[in-house]
């Protein structure tokens, strides 16, 4: 740490990573200044929190880059093309992420890292590994873009065995000196195009998490791009590529063969062909059959885990005991034999498309924020299931116009609406749209700032909504 000692160092960004990293390293003797582009009473209040902390904040002006700084850190949502970061390259300073500090803090000396990244599954993947490794014994943590910042996790008095990490593609673009144990890379779907500039841009800092591996580099055998990023990548000597499928694995992979997990990559016994890690009713049981994109998610778990040297009955009992989080194909109720599901947590359209494949006749509804995706691949496979479709949100007229364009027959109800009331409004109009039997499914392919705070709060909004049509109320609007 001594390399942050007496430096001056300028976080961009106010928010919970941003907070955190300034508290670490003001702690370890940087001069700290926080700047945010923001000034209302919430960061106002943040700052003075800090301020007595002995970190300068400066709000209202993230544009100019603070006199002497040696250092920008900078918070994973903020644009590459920020006016500061200009102004850092400019007077020769470096930009690194809140991930790139831990890993210069601790870097491997804290715990070996397990990174999971990709366009969607990386919270459901980092769960189910944190759970399989807990079952063996081992103390982890799920960590990242999950909700504890890493930077505490790294300096806590917690000792870890092994972490798993979540890491963003915005996270990995600012962290060039990560090494991980091992890594996944689930998919890559068009997603943050807006932040990343294009498709190649997107893949490449998600294709960073690969390099330096030291033991393995896991892909996902249905989407070659993520064999491709494992074939660019600079890994340490003996580092294996391993497949992962919904198929029969290959060697060098784990797959699923008769309804069983089936490892053909971390084989013990020189004699056996296969290890038989888990049945796949053992992921989740609780949340009922497995989607076929979680139990994707748990081949990449298993993967890491095995790669990590997890017996397989771990990896059973871990698949076992994980719980999925709320607002991913969450059943909410079922009103007149009409199911309602909350996959709020379905931002863009790649996940959007997985949840409509899980369902035979829906009622979908959809919008928000696209950030730069286009909706006619989503929109072209899951045609035949759509009974009906309700759209809110501020670009719903994107996916209207993939909708007249590959699916000119299911009824479309665009209620031209982005106000919060808007969700009871579709709800009430899905309700309406759907038969005995259909499954209305709030999977809305878009981010929710347009209309909430977050992913949650629609999520919320959606179930409320849904409790107001069983108890034949109506919702407010
Ligand atoms: P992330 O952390 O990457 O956003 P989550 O695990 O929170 O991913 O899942 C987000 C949503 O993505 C889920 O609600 C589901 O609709 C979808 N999803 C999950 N796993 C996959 C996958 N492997 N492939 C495609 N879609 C997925």
């Amino acid at each position: 740490p001594a390399e942050f000692h007496g430096k001056h160092i300028t976080v961009a960004g106010l928010g919970v990573s941003g907070v955190s990293a300034a508290r670490a390293l003001a702690g370890l003797g940087a001069r700290v200044t926080v700047v945010d582009g923001g000034d209302g009473p919430a960061l106002r209040e943040r700052a003075r929190v800090l301020t007595d902390q002995g970190v300068a904040v400066r709000l209202g002006d993230a544009d100019t880059l603070p006199e002497g700084t040696d250092l920008v850190v900078t918070s994973p949502g903020w644009k590459p093309e920020s006016p500061l970061f200009a102004a850092a390259a400019e007077a020769g300073v470096d930009v690194v992420g809140d991930v790139e500090i831990a890993w210069r803090l601790r870097g491997e000396d804290a715990a070996p890292w397990l990174a999971v990244t990709g366009t969607n599954g990386k919270t459901t993947t980092v769960q189910m590994l944190a759970s399989i490794l807990e079952a063996a014994g081992l103390r982890t943590a799920a960590v990242g873009n999950i909700g504890t910042p890493i930077i505490d996790v790294v300096l806590g008095d917690q000792p870890h065995d092994v972490l798993a990490v979540e890491l963003s593609s915005y996270q990995l673009h600012w962290a060039p000196s990560l090494r991980a144990h091992s890594a996944a890379v689930l998919n890559v779907a068009p997603d943050h195009l807006d932040w990343h500039g294009s498709m190649r841009a997107y893949a490449a800092d998600k294709g960073r998490i690969y390099e330096g591996n030291t033991v393995a580099c896991v892909y996902n055998v249905e989407d070659p791009r993520t064999e491709h990023l494992v074939r660019e990548a600079d890994v340490e000597e003996g580092c294996r590529a391993i497949g992962f499928t919904l198929g029969a694995p290959g060697p060098s992979m784990l797959g699923v063969v008769e309804g069983l997990l089936v490892d053909r990559a971390f084989v013990e016994n020189r004699q056996q062909q296969a290890q038989e890690l888990a049945e796949v009713a053992d992921i989740a049981p609780s949340a009922g059959p497995a989607a076929p994109h979680n139990i994707a998610n748990a081949l990449a778990a298993a993967a890491l885990a095995r790669a990590f040297g997890v017996p397989p009955e771990a990896v059973r009992d871990g698949l076992r005991a994980f719980r999925p989080d709320a607002h991913r194909i969450a059943h909410v109720a079922e009103v007149d034999d009409v199911v309602y599901v909350d996959d709020s947590k379905a931002t863009n359209p790649h996940a959007a498309q997985a949840s409509l494949a899980t369902y035979e006749s829906i009622v979908w509804i959809a919008g928000g924020l696209a950030k730069g995706a286009t909706f006619d691949e989503l929109v072209t496979a899951s045609a035949k299931r759509l009974r009906g479709v309700v759209l809110i949100g501020a670009d719903r007229a994107l996916i209207r116009e993939a909708l007249a364009r590959h699916a000119p027959d299911v009824p479309v109800v665009d209620l031209d609406r982005t106000d919060t009331g808007a969700m009871a409004a579709a709800v009430r109009e899905a309700a309406r749209l759907a038969g005995p039997g259909d499954t209305v499914l709030m999977a809305p392919a878009c981010a929710s700032m347009d209309m909430f705070t977050n992913y949650n709060k629609r999520g919320e909004a959606f179930a409320e909504a849904v409790r107001a049509l069983e108890t034949g109320r109506g919702a407010d609007e």
